[in-house]
């Protein structure tokens, strides 16, 4: 009897543990400007939304990793032209479309990340595959180009990304670069930046980030999207992806420092995320928002712009997409 308890103790020890009911949330980039955004145009930016919502939950309902989720989600929102990430970018001051993205799996700390490239449809995967196939973590420019031929990631013409209205928004910014006006590289009324973060049945999270960087960027800038820790980080409690102004957010090293208040400092998600997106950056003279998400499922999107382009599936399977603050229009 008692051989036979153990036994089945020993078999319920050896179960697959199903240790979380998944979450999956995404952004769209912080900086939406009220007046900018017509009826029609925020119809088709929250379509956009629910479709990177869908395509990330198809696979963790499937039982599939948050790795997977966060790469579906952010494939969709680069394949949109109304974010700024893979079609649709923003311009460099030489009228180019240099993008970066970074991807992290929390449960191994892996990670891969690329940066000033210009031919690479999908700049996630090209991250995803630095990450599995290469030794390194981070390439740039050319080189990961050439990397990326080797694994077989998809390239386009350059004129792929183009569209005409971040080809007004350049020009808008040469010129009141030309009149001294505000710099162009701060309070960039469009962010656009896209990101995920998700938990799966592991109880696995993982974070993706990717953007075209700031309109009118200069001299190959990289912001903070594709540098762990700054703009996308994931640990096995905790994963951040960041939109807004990168500087700042390189120089708060804001994701890892959201999860490292989590970590340290036993913090819950919403208050360590609040703390530097809503204290520690605009101290600094920076704005933006996060996505963070912890490995309980508990979640905060805390943002000090106008609004922010987000949307969430939480535990109880809802969708939802909101884009000004308080999610008063989710
Ligand atoms: N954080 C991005 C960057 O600085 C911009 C954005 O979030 O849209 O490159």
């Amino acid at each position: 009897m008692l051989s036979r308890l153990l036994m089945s103790a020993l078999a319920l020890l050896a179960m697959p543990v199903i240790a979380a009911t998944p979450v999956l949330l995404v952004h769209g980039g912080a900086g939406v400007i009220r007046e900018s955004l017509t009826p029609e145009a925020e119809a088709l930016v929250r379509q956009d939304l629910e479709s990177a919502l869908k395509a990330g939950n198809a696979v963790l309902q499937a039982g599939g990793s948050s790795l997977d989720a966060v790469t579906g989600a952010v494939r969709v929102l680069e394949d949109s032209p109304r974010f700024n990430a893979g079609k649709g970018a923003v311009f460099t001051h030489e009228g180019r479309n240099e993008l970066d993205a970074a991807i992290m799996d929390g449960a191994t700390r892996k990670a891969g990340a690329v940066a000033g490239v210009r031919h690479i449809r999908n700049p996630v995967l090209l991250a995803r595959a630095v990450m599995e196939k290469s030794p390194h973590v981070f390439l740039v420019g050319a080189g990961a180009e050439a990397f990326a031929k080797t694994v077989r990631i998809q390239t386009v013409d350059a004129k792929y990304f183009r569209t005409e209205e971040r080809w007004r928004q350049l020009q808008k910014a040469r010129e009141a670069e030309a009149k001294k006006q505000a710099s162009s590289l701060g309070r960039a009324v469009h962010y656009g930046t896209v990101g995920a973060v998700a938990l799966d049945r592991q109880g696995h999270l993982a974070a993706a980030t990717s953007t075209g960087g700031m309109t009118n960027k200069r001299w190959g800038r990289v912001g903070d999207s594709p540098i762990i820790g700054a703009g996308t980080y994931a640990d096995a409690r905790c994963a951040v992806s960041a939109t807004g102004w990168g500087e700042y957010y390189i120089r708060a090293v804001a994701a890892h420092d959201i999860c490292a208040r989590v970590a340290y400092a036993g913090k819950p998600i919403a208050k360590a995320a609040g703390e530097v997106v809503l204290d520690v950056i605009p101290k600094l003279g920076g704005d933006g928002g996060v996505i963070a998400l912890d490995s309980e499922g508990n979640f905060a999107m805390p943002f000090n712009t106008d609004g922010m382009y987000r949307g969430w599936i939480d535990q109880d399977g809802g969708l939802h997409v909101a884009i000004l603050a308080d999610g008063a229009d989710g």
